[in-house]
């Protein structure tokens, strides 16, 4: 994946990739089958339409049963800064410089 840690840093602290855990994020092949990448790219809401990696909950939504998560699926260039390594989501979290490395 093409994700990079941020350039900004706050004096003491530097970006570490965590996984993220009771995340939004969903890897589950069947939140992503059948869809195409939503991320909305240049003008006119044109989506990106690329093969999707993973799929991010936006919130409920009704269908005839009720209120259900809504997933919208993306692509590996467009996971909002995260990436997928080893299998699972990470994201770049802020820690201390003097934290003890996981
Ligand atoms: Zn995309």
């Amino acid at each position: 994946m093409s994700a990079e840690l941020p350039a900004y840093e706050i004096s003491g602290y530097h970006y570490e990739w965590r996984a993220e855990v009771d995340s939004d994020w969903s890897l589950a092949a069947e939140r992503i089958a059948g869809k195409r990448c939503r991320y909305t790219v240049g003008p006119g809401n044109r989506i990106c339409g690329a093969e999707p990696v993973a799929a991010l909950n936006r919130g409920m939504t009704r269908d005839g049963l009720g209120r259900v998560p809504s997933w919208w699926a993306y692509c590996g260039e467009h996971l909002y800064g995260r990436r997928i390594h080893n299998g699972v989501i990470e994201g770049p979290v802020q820690v201390p410089d003097e934290a003890v490395q996981p």
